[in-house]
């Protein structure tokens, strides 16, 4: 290697030792015979970069023919027809130059034509050069591939089963909440109660939603907002025809990536972060619509619920308080009907010797006393043979109604039957409860009552008064025997008149 120029004839000789001897000879020949019996190819680079040497296993290994690779041969073509084969890649090819550059080792893989993996292991020689082996590798290749694929499906497999471990678990907290919520819906007594359990179990069960329960008015023009949660948006009013879900009588979702609307009664509405998707669900009770739902997702900051995964649950929710409602509602019409005169829609008589009862309780016990007015229509009977008992029964309406405006809500008003009115008046003495009775009496003569075809006459009412103030032992008939004596004397008094009775205890009720 005196000119750094190697002659293809030399061989191994001239890369190993001088040759200056017969033995030496002898072991090169052994080393040449080793080197081709070896499973891996083998080549050997100058500092030049020209092939001063490679075994004959090279060939099979990286599927070369005699053309391919000779003595001499440099490091370019050897590579520019790895790289034109596409064995080698860009990379491959540039790391390895800035490898060799520096006289470091350096590796890659060969990906031959034919599918084969062939490890290029290159390690710096003296000299400057290069010994590199191509170990076939094509098996360990797609063993470790296998590996990695089976541990990815593993892994895959292992994140698929957590979910739905995860899935079910909050499935069953879900399950559990909506048993918990329907525990309480089912044992409310009043509606008021109802909205307060509302708010609570949607705050925890659909977590960082908001949303909001209408219910239709009595008068059913419009739904009124009775509670919300999470969120301070309420409409008083909101029309049933501003509602999608209304309108088309099942629930609606909105998303606003999907091709949908908003409901009249979201766009009217500022809120204070933009409406990306909700939904609102018709509350029907016994196939009766009673109400809105309406939930809206992803507004509140930390909010997990979304209408994708939450949107079952939220449906199953609007089902549960639809039921509720039903039953509330149900259960406070047969109060009512118990405690109602149908016909003019006051209290019934049982109701009001219970609220007698309670009054004279109170006062008993040193708490405010209360005013009693008995009253009655004055010659009724004639005024239903003249005009008829449905005119009879419009005039007894129309008294009703005048006493709901001539009265406090406080004050308990009743039809004891027939054409006989009472009226309890919770802290009122007996001139208040006098002067108050005086006031009905004119509201009522003054009233004009018109029948389809004609005005009815005007009908008086006579009245007596008494008040309680309490230790005075009296009992709901005894303090109504004082009333109704006022009353007797009111009618023979020439009726359309108020008599008051003072309280003289039970004795003097006789
Ligand atoms: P007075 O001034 O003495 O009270 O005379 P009155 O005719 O009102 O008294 P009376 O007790 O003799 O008659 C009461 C009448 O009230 C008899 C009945 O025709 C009428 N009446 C009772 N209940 C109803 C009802 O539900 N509807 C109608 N239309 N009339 C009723
Ligand atoms: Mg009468
Ligand atoms: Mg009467």
């Amino acid at each position: 290697m005196k000119d750094g120029k190697v002659k293809p004839s030399e061989g191994l000789d001239h890369w190993l030792v001088e040759p200056d001897g017969e033995g030496v000879r002898d072991e090169l020949a052994l080393a040449e015979q080793i080197m081709n019996i070896m499973e891996q190819g083998i080549l050997v680079w100058t500092a030049d970069g020209i092939c001063e040497l490679h075994n004959t296993r090279i060939f099979d290994v990286l599927e070369l023919n005699g053309d391919d690779l000779a003595i001499g041969t440099t490091r370019e073509e050897f590579r520019d027809r790895a790289v034109a084969r596409g064995e080698m890649s860009a990379e491959d090819r540039e790391g390895s130059a800035a490898r060799i550059k520096a006289h470091q080792p350096y590796s890659f893989d060969r990906h031959l034509p034919s599918g084969r993996v062939v490890l290029t292991n290159a390690r710096p020689a003296r000299g400057g050069g290069y010994v590199v082996t191509f170990t076939d590798v094509t098996r360990e290749r797609a063993a470790a591939r296998e590996l990695t694929r089976a541990k990815r499906e593993a892994e895959a497999a292992q994140k698929k089963s957590q979910e739905v471990l995860e899935q079910e678990r909050a499935r069953q907290v879900a399950a559990r909440q909506l048993s918990e919520l329907d525990e309480w819906l089912q044992s409310c007594k009043s509606l008021d109660e109802l909205y307060m359990i509302v708010t609570r179990f949607m705050e925890r069960l659909l977590p960082g939603s908001q949303g909001e329960l209408y219910l239709y008015s009595n008068s059913r023009d419009g739904l009124v907002g009775t509670c919300n949660w999470n969120t301070t948006d309420l409409h008083h009013h909101v029309t049933a025809d501003s509602c999608w879900s209304l309108r088309r009588g099942r629930s609606y979702e909105y998303s606003a990536e999907g091709l949908c609307f908003l409901c009249d009664h979201v766009a009217d509405h500022d809120h204070k972060v933009a409406v990306k998707e909700y939904l609102c669900v018709p509350i029907v009770a016994h196939g009766d619509t009673v109400g809105l739902l309406h939930i809206r997702f992803g507004g509140k900051p930390g909010g997990s619920a979304d209408l994708q995964h939450h949107g079952d649950l939220a449906l199953r929710c609007a089902e549960h308080i639809a039921m509720a409602i039903a039953n509330v509602k149900l259960r406070d019409e047969l109060h009512d009907q118990s405690i109602r005169d149908p016909l003019t829609g006051l209290y019934n008589r049982r109701y009001f010797m219970d609220a007698l009862r309670r009054e004279i309780g109170v006062a008993d016990g040193g708490g405010p006393g209360f005013g009693l007015i008995s009253f009655d229509a004055d010659k009724f009977k004639s005024f239903n043979d003249n005009h008829g008992h449905d005119a009879g029964d419009m005039v007894l309406r129309a008294i009703s109604e005048q006493l709901f405006t001539t009265f406090d809500p406080a004050d308990i008003c009743c039809r004891m039957g027939g054409e006989e009115f009472a009226v309890c008046l919770p802290g009122k003495d007996l001139d208040q409860v006098e002067a108050a009775a005086e006031a009905m009496r004119q509201d009522i003569a003054a009233l004009q009552i018109r029948t389809a075809y004609t005005v009815l006459p005007k009908v008086t009412v006579s009245a007596g008064v008494t008040a309680y103030g309490g230790g005075g032992g009296a009992s709901p008939n005894s303090l109504l025997k004082c009333a109704d004596d006022a009353l007797y004397r009111a009618k023979d008094g020439g009726r359309n008149r108020v008599c008051r009775a003072e309280w003289g205890g039970p004795a003097a009720q006789g």
